[in-house]
């Protein structure tokens, strides 16, 4: 088992009981333990670098507070740079409908990080969260079992999926999604395009394609939590390609540190939007920024 981050402090700040405020050389010995509990907890090290660095400006020259000791007053400095760092700006964590409807909403990411199912998930939330009319398409033209999957989901979700006409690309597919929606008097359409198990260029190709045509209102990408370290490099490289306005972040129910959410904030620059917390239809939260610093500190 790791050690918490506040177990780490206490022992480093235990002897600075008493003393008039932080320095320098103190908060470098804290920050120490703070780099390697962030590691621990799955931050990648450039990150967690830029991090204690940033935590370092805020805790220099602090006074030390009567009421707490040194090390709880380093654990609260880190935890609200996490809390900040995470949650970005206020509204930042919904999704962006302002446009003529249909909205259309694009999901991206790799085979079997819950993409569809998240697909699912979100669209069940704006229909009963949200009163909007949904409805759902999959562009994965290559694997019949990726659109009967959203189909038998949009079934026990209540929400409604296009007809499968096969032949089709999955441009065209898009194209006729937005015209049905639109016929019909759907609020949003969701997209959810073709995975694959690792990035490839035609996949890439493809999902820059669908972007351009569709010009989503939201293309969020799916990031497994528990693949750590990959899901961060499967963020930079979509980001590459196309504008990414936010993260949904699956398998959050799982037992990973949750040090992964951190690394992709500042690599995506998108805000996190959704937790994936479980398997069921209903399992997906708005992401909490307060309670990821919580479990990243342990
Ligand atoms: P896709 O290939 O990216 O579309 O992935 P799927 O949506 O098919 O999900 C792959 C598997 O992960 C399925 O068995 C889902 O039920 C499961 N899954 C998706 N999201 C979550 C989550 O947040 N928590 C857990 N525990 N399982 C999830």
């Amino acid at each position: 088992m790791f050690d918490t981050l506040s177990e780490r402090l206490g022992g480093v700040f235990d002897r600075l009981r008493g003393r008039g405020a932080l320095t320098e050389e103190d908060v470098n010995e804290a920050l120490r333990e703070v780099r390697v509990a962030l590691i621990e907890a799955d931050v990648a090290l450039p990150v967690a670098r830029s991090f204690v660095k940033k935590v370092k400006e805020r805790a220099v020259g602090r006074e030390v507070l009567k009421s707490v000791t040194p090390g709880q007053q380093v654990v609260k400095i880190v935890h609200d740079v996490l809390v900040e760092t995470l949650g970005g700006g206020e509204g930042d964590h919904e999704l962006n409908l302002n446009r003529p409807a249909p909205v259309p909403i694009l999901m991206v990411g790799l085979q079997g990080s819950g993409k569809t199912t998240s697909t699912a998930k979100i669209a069940l939330r704006l229909q009963k969260a949200e009163k909007k009319k949904v409805l759902m398409a999959s562009l994965d033209t290559r694997r019949p079992a990726a659109m009967e999957q959203l189909a038998v989901l949009g079934e026990q979700a209540g929400v409604k999926t296009l007809p499968i006409v096969k032949g089709q690309s999955a441009v065209q597919i898009a194209k006729r999604a937005m015209e049905a929606a639109k016929l019909q008097g759907f609020d949003v359409v969701m997209l959810d395009t073709a995975g694959r198990l690792s990035i490839d260029e035609q996949l890439m190709a493809e999902v820059q394609e669908i972007h351009r045509t569709t010009d989503p209102a939201e293309t969020l990408l799916v990031l497994d939590a528990l693949t750590g370290q990959d899901a961060v490099q499967t963020a930079e490289r979509f980001k590459e390609r196309v504008p990414v306005t936010g993260v949904v972040l699956t398998r959050l129910d799982g037992d990973g540190r949750g040090g992964a959410a951190l690394s992709m904030r500042e690599v995506t620059g998108a805000p996190i939007k959704f937790a994936g917390v479980g398997e069921k239809i209903d399992a997906l939260d708005v992401f909490d920024p307060e309670r990821m610093a919580g479990r990243i500190l342990g």
